[in-house]
């Protein structure tokens, strides 16, 4: 079994679904996982937004322009007034949750979840019925039902011991050897449709792959492979032939959009390549990432943005890792905050964490528990691996830098975001 996984950007329109049909023209024994059309995840956090606030004719507005989009997709792929009763009854259900289940703030995420999974639920259906008109027999999966998250929203981990029955079964009831899987949902054990966090389908593929024993994962991207910097900020990106995990999983985590976190783990534990290709042209090499691949010779620039400073003291002056360490950090873990970097001084811990829903409520909470804490907003992380001193020189030590950290390979800045 292969693993295939496309993102929005590579099923925005019509064409980028027949493209994604000659990809994998000739396949057998392949599961695609699919991710929302476009934007469509984004569009489906406005309705979620309006729900929330009981706004339902804006709620009923985004849902009407999705429902446009999606039929126009679907009118050009069959050349006809085609109607997909199946994607009909996905913007059917979704409008009848909206408007009939009474919002409660202490079932946010869970609505959230409920809200955003249609995204994937009808790209996956688009795609599954062309490919099955184009003569590609393929089973359409509900990974809902496939995969067993932990009972979390809005960012919910995969059980994958208790996956991997479910999804197999899934796989032995069919009659064909080529699978079709929603990517960023699962269904918790309560039953209820879980999201795996924000461009999480990549590490639905990599879920897939590790239960299936895959013989390798690839990602078709609107990029030639994996570059050492996001061109669109830095400029001299190059591209990069071989990667290994650990380099990778380091690249993720510093805000690399290459693919999400956690999708290297459950490739790692099996062992599992993952090409990381162009689906503008399927002939070009693009990127593995295995276990052993050379080390990388250029530096690598990433840049994670939406991060808060957060420096926080306690009012006590105790010391801040002997005494406080596990307190500051349940709290946060409560709060579903992520540190991504940590500095600390005798009394002071600075934390660079993701923006989040409940920084102001978490701040509330440090406060109560006897901190003080100072937040800056609007700050970005940089991370270069590899740097060399004109980096060091051009990056670190100027005015908008809060935070500069150095190891031999690796220098971390927390700055102003330049926006
Ligand atoms: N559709 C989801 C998102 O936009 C998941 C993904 O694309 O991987 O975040
Ligand atoms: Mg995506």
């Amino acid at each position: 079994m292969k693993v295939y996984k496309f993102g929005g950007a590579s099923v925005k329109n019509a064409d980028g679904v027949r493209n994604l049909r000659t990809i994998i023209d000739g396949e057998q024994d392949l599961f695609i996982i699919v991710s929302a059309m476009g934007k469509t995840t984004n569009a489906l956090e406005r309705v979620f937004a309006a729900a929330q606030q009981g706004d339902l004719a804006t709620a009923q507005q985004e849902i009407d322009l999705l429902r446009a989009g999606h039929t126009e997709i679907i009118e050009e792929l069959w050349s006809e007034q085609e109607v997909l009763p199946r994607v009909e009854e996905l913007f059917a259900d979704l409008e009848h949750f909206v408007k009939t289940n009474e919002y409660r703030s202490e079932e946010a995420e869970a609505w959230y979840d409920r809200i955003v999974a249609y995204g994937e639920l009808v790209s996956t259906t688009i795609v599954s019925e062309y490919l099955n008109k184009t003569g590609v027999s393929n089973t359409w999966i509900d990974m809902r039902q496939a995969l067993r998250t932990e009972q979390r929203h809005k960012d919910a981990e995969v059980n994958l011991a208790a996956s991997e029955p479910l999804l197999k079964a899934a796989i032995a009831a069919a009659e064909t050897s080529v699978f079709v899987g929603q990517g960023f949902i699962g269904g918790a054990p309560d039953g209820t449709t879980t999201t795996l966090g924000r461009e999480g389908s990549d590490y639905s593929a990599a879920v897939v792959a590790n239960i299936l024993e895959a013989e390798s994962m690839a990602v078709w991207k609107d990029v030639d492979g994996v570059l050492n910097a996001d061109p669109k900020i830095f400029s001299n990106a190059v591209q990069i032939a071989e990667l290994n995990y650990l380099d990778t999983i380091e690249l993720a985590y510093s805000g690399a959009q290459i693919i999400h976190p956690r999708t290297i783990k459950p490739l790692q534990n099996k062992n599992i390549p993952l090409y990381v290709r162009p689906f503008g042209d399927k002939h070009k090499p693009g990127t593995v990432i295995r276990g052993m691949s050379a080390k990388v010779d250029v530096p690598i620039l990433i840049l994670k943005r939406d991060q808060v400073l957060l420096t926080i003291r306690s009012r006590d002056f105790s010391f801040v890792l002997e005494e406080k360490f596990a307190t500051i950090f349940s709290l946060l873990e409560r709060f579903r905050i992520k540190a991504n970097l940590i500095h600390n001084s005798a009394v002071n811990l600075s934390l660079c964490v993701d923006r989040n829903w409940y920084i102001d409520e978490a701040v509330s909470a440090l406060h109560e528990a006897g901190f003080d804490v100072k937040k800056v907003d609007d700050v970005e992380l940089l991370t270069i691996r590899s740097y060399t001193d004109a980096l060091e020189k051009k990056y670190a030590h100027t005015p908008q830098v809060f935070i500069q950290q150095f190891t031999q390979s690796t220098m971390r800045i927390v700055r102003k975001s330049a926006k």
